[in-house]
């Protein structure tokens, strides 16, 4: 499913070169569920940012699903995101003035699929997050539990292979942190790869494999390989 071979990424400023990643390698398998922690600064978010393909990178090669990322084209690079990953943040990041069943179908629009369509996911979406009643309300209306599950509808929509989370928990508190968990547990099963950061210890031991970033490396070179 994902595959990068030592790469590398650097932020150059004036007067700074930070290396973020460096010799930065990881396979995950179709249907992993890998928690990713590490100290801040360490390249976790950066790490996150080019498995997304919202980022290039200096070196290396990356494999998403069989396809090399490096030589396409930008239209190319969306078109893959688009129908490949679905992407969940602390913040939610969902518009404050669109209802859900709207904020869900932000990405649908923009790939173009029919109404029919379109309606039909983000029902379907709203319901295995438990938000079907919900569909009208504006995100303040929401808990942030329940704002971070509109988020979750909103990425699978999309019906994505592969699902990328940074801190989806950061922002709740423990026992809405432990629902986020689960649903995304259950999402896992029913065939999703989830690459999830977190700082949050016992969800990252609830992952199938806990792999951890310092100095822009995977800390223990065993936990480069799926098992
Ligand atoms: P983490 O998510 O683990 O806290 P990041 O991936 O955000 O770490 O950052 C890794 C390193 O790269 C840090 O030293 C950070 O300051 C640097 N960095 C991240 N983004 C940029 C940027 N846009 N410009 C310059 N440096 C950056
Ligand atoms: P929780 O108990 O999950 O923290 P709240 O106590 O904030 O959530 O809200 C309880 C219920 O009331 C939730 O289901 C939420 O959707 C609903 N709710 C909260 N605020 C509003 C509002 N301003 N308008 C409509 N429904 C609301």
């Amino acid at each position: 499913m994902l595959k990068m071979e030592h790469i590398a990424k650097v932020f150059r400023t004036d007067t700074v070169a930070t290396h973020a990643l460096r010799d930065f390698s990881l396979h995950v398998k179709a249907g992993e569920f890998v928690s990713v922690t590490g100290p801040s600064g360490a390249g976790k978010t950066t790490f996150l940012n080019i498995a997304g393909l919202l980022e290039p990178f200096d070196g290396g090669s990356y494999q998403l699903d069989g396809i090399s990322v490096h030589g396409l084209s930008d239209s190319q690079r969306s078109k893959l995101r688009n129908e490949k990953i679905g992407f969940i943040f602390q913040g939610f990041n969902l518009i404050p003035d669109l209802n859900i069943f709207d904020n869900v179908d932000v990405p649908l629009r923009y790939r173009g699929f029919g109404r029919a369509e379109r309606k039909h996911r983000i029902e379907d979406a709203l319901a295995k997050v438990g938000l079907s009643a919900r569909a009208k309300h504006l995100p303040s209306q929401l808990s942030g539990g329940q704002q971070q599950r509109a988020a979750i509808a909103r990425a699978l929509a999309g019906e994505p292979a592969f699902l990328l989370a940074d801190e989806p928990t950061g922002n709740l508190d423990t026992m809405m942190a432990r629902q986020v968990m689960e649903l995304l547990e259950q999402i896992n099963t029913q065939g999703t790869t989830i690459v999830m950061v977190t700082h949050d210890p016992e969800l990252a031991r609830r992952a199938q494999r806990n792999i951890q970033i310092v100095d822009g490396e995977v800390a223990d070179l065993t936990l480069r390989q799926a098992v």
